[in-house]
């Protein structure tokens, strides 16, 4: 925002005008799609015993709470396991807050606090998840080119609907693809931001990437067979913006949950409500989280994130 503008002038610009608006109607398309294919919205929690604790260099805002230690959620994922388990296709529009290190705060795609849409479904596969996730965001491109046009051209946004199914890459592809670009990477690292923008801007559209080594991904990940791997997806969006999706299928097993739990090195006891969900018996899920702020992004073509959050808070910076 330029420094002379006040929130209210940015809030009543026309530019805000049309984000706004568009962000309306990328959850309404969500939420229709979604909602046709016998998915049910549940309201998320916003504090709890239990949340992610890998976040990408991120740290959790943990709280006290009638003498218990609680954190405000920074995703939805053990939850969604459970609630998968007994609605079979579940989504939610969930608050995660994480709290980013000050370096992110320049990426124009970091927020402290955001929305993800998170999608789960019982008995479902990798497989499933990715052709669900890509047809979803295919829709909501197609219905906001059709019902929103004139918004879209204010902004000066040309967008055409991606064709499905999306382009894929494995982690040992994008890490000798970002080689050639002179992005080293060692392996079994998360993939850097910057290779990732750089591999989705050289493939020309939505990439996915599969084949993650365990060591660079959440516990609740399943496991490969070979055990090297986990089943977990990443979705690149196009142009350069970077991560759109992660997720994958889940370990629901309570005796490899606790062995991935102690071979990431923490401490059973913080999750000791989801081992006794686990316990109790989940099933078999697998599911995604989008960023709503990351795909409106995109759809709005604004580089800076803080511009399509409602009184945003970016790394290093709380606001209104
Ligand atoms: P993660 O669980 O870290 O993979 O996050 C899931 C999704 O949420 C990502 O794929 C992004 O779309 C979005 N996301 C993650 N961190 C942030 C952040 N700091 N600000 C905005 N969106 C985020
Ligand atoms: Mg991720």
């Amino acid at each position: 925002m330029p420094e002379a503008e006040t929130y209210l002038e940015y809030l009543k610009s026309n530019r805000a005008q049309a984000v706004f608006r568009l962000s309306q109607a990328v959850t309404d398309s969500l939420r229709e799609f979604l909602g046709s294919r016998g998915f049910i919205e549940f309201l998320p929690p916003i504090v709890s015993a239990v949340t992610d604790p890998g976040l990408r260099g991120a740290e959790r805002v943990q709280v006290s709470m009638y003498d218990t230690r609680a954190y405000v959620m920074s995703s939805m994922v053990f939850h969604k396991q459970v609630l998968a388990t007994a609605f079979s296709r579940i989504y939610s529009f969930a608050p995660n807050v994480r709290l980013e290190p000050v370096r992110n705060a320049g990426s124009g795609r970091h927020l402290v606090e955001f929305c993800q849409l998170d999608v789960e479904e019982a008995g479902s596969s990798l497989e499933d998840s990715m052709r669900l996730a890509e047809r979803m965001i295919a829709f909501t491109v197609s219905k906001v080119i059709e019902r929103h046009r004139p918004l879209l051209d204010s902004l000066g946004r040309t967008l055409s609907v991606p064709e499905v199914p999306f382009q894929r890459v494995t982690y040992d592809e994008a890490l000798r693809e970002g080689a050639k670009y002179g992005l080293s990477v060692r392996y079994g690292e998360e993939l850097p931001q910057v290779l990732e923008a750089r591999i989705s801007r050289e493939a020309g559209g939505f990439l996915w990437v599969t084949g993650y080594p365990k060591g660079c991904r959440g516990f609740y990940y399943r496991e490969s067979d070979d055990g090297e791997h986990v089943l977990s997806m990443d979705l690149l969006f196009p142009e350069g913006f970077g991560e759109a999706i992660s997720g994958g299928e889940r370990e629901y097993r309570p005796d490899v949950i606790k062995r991935r739990i102690s071979e990431a090195r923490l401490d059973p006891g913080e999750f000791r409500e989801f081992l006794a969900a686990a316990e109790d018996g989940l099933r078999p899920t697998c599911g995604f989280g989008i960023g709503i702020e990351r795909f409106l992004r995109y759809i709005a073509g604004e580089r800076e994130i803080a511009r399509v959050r409602p009184f945003p808070k970016t790394p290093g910076h709380i606001a209104m």
